[in-house]
Formats: structure tokens, C-alpha cells, sequence
């Protein structure tokens, strides 16, 4: 059982920052997500993309805010579960929370900050008939440890820079690589599909395009693929199958909770960005009042006020004192 004063659904970059404004209160924060990295949006959609209205920044790559933003928290020790989506919400009879992911981990708090973005990214899935019979079984959609990879032969699908990027980490890691992609073009970045091509030159990877994995088949796990290449139908052998066609967001197990949802997002009172669960706050992408904007410096504001008031729930009605960080520095947890 994990406890800590705030447990933070959503690693993106409001609930990174509200970890440095919750440190500042010395209040001790958990971070939940579901992708195995941190940085939501940013790190899943944008990584390379410069953004230019982050105050202080005249331009920073989407990935360097939130390096920036994890150097930032570093003093206040914020604690991580990654690759985990948080599924219930329970009220224990002594007024704290609990939460439970799909993996079965257990955090209790009597503070939850849902800064979840635009919900937990779902894998776009491709229309084989007997995929899901394999998830978990040779089929996955998130790459979360590469390692799983090494030695396997492996079948990835996709053309755009999720697909490319990981042909071009594992071409180095499976004993044998293929890339089946439906079209001729690619959507990936030029210098990633340049890569790719060299790869393929040097007979490190399989290319097949104009094509799509048709078939999957295996007792129990999967064993090998058909493809289907114009008129022509084959089969290769295969341990692992990656559809990486992206991810698209779904608010999810949130909208069960009994909050105050309008149009996928949730309603907060501008005070403090509170919810109508007394405890629970919403900021970031998630949230919704009038006037919303769904930029990320509109969700650090929202996150320093909310910790503001999940300050006084955690110290029972105690005001934390205000004071600039260019007299108290940063005193780490
Ligand atoms: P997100 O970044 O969406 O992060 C939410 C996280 O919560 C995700 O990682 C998700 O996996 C996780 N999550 C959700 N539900 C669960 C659950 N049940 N359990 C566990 N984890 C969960 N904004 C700007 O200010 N300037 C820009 O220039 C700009 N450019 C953009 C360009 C693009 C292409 C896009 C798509 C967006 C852009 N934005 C920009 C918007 C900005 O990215 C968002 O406002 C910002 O990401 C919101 O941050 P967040 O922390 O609220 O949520």
C-alpha cells in the first residue's frame, strides 16, 4: 500500500509542476500514468516540436520541458508508478482516498490531483480478427521494456514516427526485424525514414510495403504471422507482434467517479480547482469552467492554487504561509 499526502493522476506537465508547488508546501506527491514515461502529451504526441508560449522560454522542444520540469521536481523526490492506469476510487471511512490501478497497486491519500489531460492514451488497434486473443500473448501496443525484445523475431506495423523510431532502436536488439506498412509513404520524419532504408540496405530489416499483417497464428502464444503484399499471401515466423499505429486518448474509469463531468472534462470550481468531491482537484487539459484554455501555462497556474487548498485539507484547516522562492530557496523533502 503506498501513502503520501497527494497522489497525482497524469504525469503530463501540470501534474509534473504541481509536484515543484506541492514541494514548496512540503507536501509529499505520487505520480500515477499509464505511459511509461512522463511528460502526457508532450512526450506521447510532440516530443520534437518546438513550443513558444511557455513564459521565460522564447522557444523549448516539447521533450526539454519536461526534462526541464523533471530536473525541476527533483529535490522534492516525487515517487512514480508508470505503465499503470488508474481504474477506482474508493472513500475510506477516515475521509482519505484510495486508488487502484489495473495492476493491482493500492495508493491512499487524503489529497487527489487528476491532472489527466484528455484521459489515458488507448492504442489504435489494427482489424485483425483474432488480435485481442493474443494480447499479452505476442501482441503488444506500448513498448515498455525493449529488453523483451532481444533475440525474438519481432513484426512491427505503422508508418509514422512511433513505428520508425522503435524499427530503428530494435533493428539492433531482435534477431530478426520486419516493418509491414499498408502504403508507400511514410508520415514519419524524413531523417527517420532515411534510417530506415539504410537499415534495410545493410539486410537488418525487412521491408514490406503496399502490405498488412492479415493473420496471426500460435498455440496459445504467437508464433507467426500471414501477411498479406498485393495479391500475394505469406507467412513468417514471429514472437511478437507491434501494431504502433498511435494512440488516441479516452477519459476512461474518471468518468465513473461521481464528478461533475460536461463534455468529457471535468467541472472545477476557479477558486481553487476544486471538484465537487471535497479533496479531489482537477487542473490541466482535464478540466473545464468558463473561460477554459487548454494550455499548459493555464494548468501550472490551476496547480498552484490547488495545492494551496489541498495544503489546508491535509494540515486540517491550517493556511500555508506565502512566501517568494527568492527568500526560502528550495529546501528539498
Ligand atoms: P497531458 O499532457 O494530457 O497528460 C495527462 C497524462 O495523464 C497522460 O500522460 C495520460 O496517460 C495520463 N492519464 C490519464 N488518465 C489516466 C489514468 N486513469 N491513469 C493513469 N494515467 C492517466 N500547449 C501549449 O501551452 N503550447 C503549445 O504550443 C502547445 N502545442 C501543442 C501541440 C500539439 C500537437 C498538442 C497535441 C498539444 C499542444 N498543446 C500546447 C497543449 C498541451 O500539450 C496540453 O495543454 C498539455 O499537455 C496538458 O497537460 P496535462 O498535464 O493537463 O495533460
Amino acid at each position: 500500500m503506498i501513502q503520501t499526502d497527494i497522489v497525482i493522476i497524469g504525469a503530463g506537465p501540470c501534474g509534473l509542476f504541481c509536484v515543484f508547488e506541492a514541494g514548496l508546501l512540503k507536501l509529499k506527491c505520487h505520480l500515477v500514468d499509464y505511459l511509461p514515461v512522463p511528460g502526457g502529451q508532450l512526450a506521447e504526441i510532440y516530443p520534437k516540436k518546438p513550443i513558444y508560449d511557455i513564459p521565460g522560454h522564447p522557444e523549448i522542444l516539447a521533450k526539454d520541458l519536461v526534462d526541464n520540469l523533471l530536473k525541476q521536481i527533483e529535490p522534492f523526490k516525487p515517487d512514480f508508478t508508470l505503465g499503470e492506469r488508474v481504474e477506482t476510487l474508493e472513500i475510506l471511512p477516515n475521509g482519505y482516498f484510495q486508488l487502484s490501478t489495473d495492476h493491482g497497486t493500492c495508493l491512499q491519500a487524503p489529497v487527489i490531483m487528476i491532472a489527466a489531460g484528455l484521459g489515458c492514451f488507448e492504442p489504435r488497434k489494427p482489424e485483425i480478427s483474432n488480435l485481442i486473443q493474443y494480447e499479452k500473448h505476442g501482441v503488444d501496443y506500448i513498448i515498455r521494456d525493449p529488453e523483451k525484445f532481444r533475440n525474438k523475431e519481432v513484426v512491427i506495423s505503422g508508418g509514422g514516427d512511433s513505428a520508425l523510431d522503435w524499427c530503428l532502436y530494435l533493428s539492433n536488439i531482435c534477431s530478426r526485424l520486419t516493418l509491414v506498412h499498408r502504403r508507400k509513404e511514410f508520415r514519419a520524419a524524413p531523417e527517420s525514414v532515411s534510417k530506415m532504408h539504410d537499415l534495410v540496405a545493410q539486410g537488418k530489416l525487412q521491408l514490406f510495403l503496399n502490405s498488412e499483417v492479415a493473420e496471426l497464428h500460435g498455440d496459445h502464444h504467437l508464433s507467426s504471422v500471414s501477411i498479406q503484399s498485393d495479391d500475394r499471401k505469406f507467412s513468417i515466423a514471429c514472437d511478437y507482434f507491434l501494431p504502433l499505429y498511435g494512440l488516441s486518448p479516452k477519459l476512461g474509469p474518471i468518468a465513473d467517479w461521481g464528478l461533475g463531468i460536461d463534455k468529457s472534462a471535468i467541472v472545477v470550481d476557479t477558486k481553487d480547482y476544486s471538484t465537487n468531491i471535497p479533496g479531489i482537484f482537477a487542473i490541466g487539459d482535464i478540466n473545464t469552467y468558463d473561460g477554459k484554455l487548454k494550455l499548459i501555462l493555464c494548468g501550472f497556474h490551476e496547480a498552484t492554487l490547488a495545492v494551496q487548498s489541498a495544503f489546508k485539507i491535509i494540515h486540517k484547516g491550517q493556511k500555508p504561509s506565502f512566501k517568494y522562492t527568492t527568500v526560502t530557496g528550495i529546501n528539498s523533502l
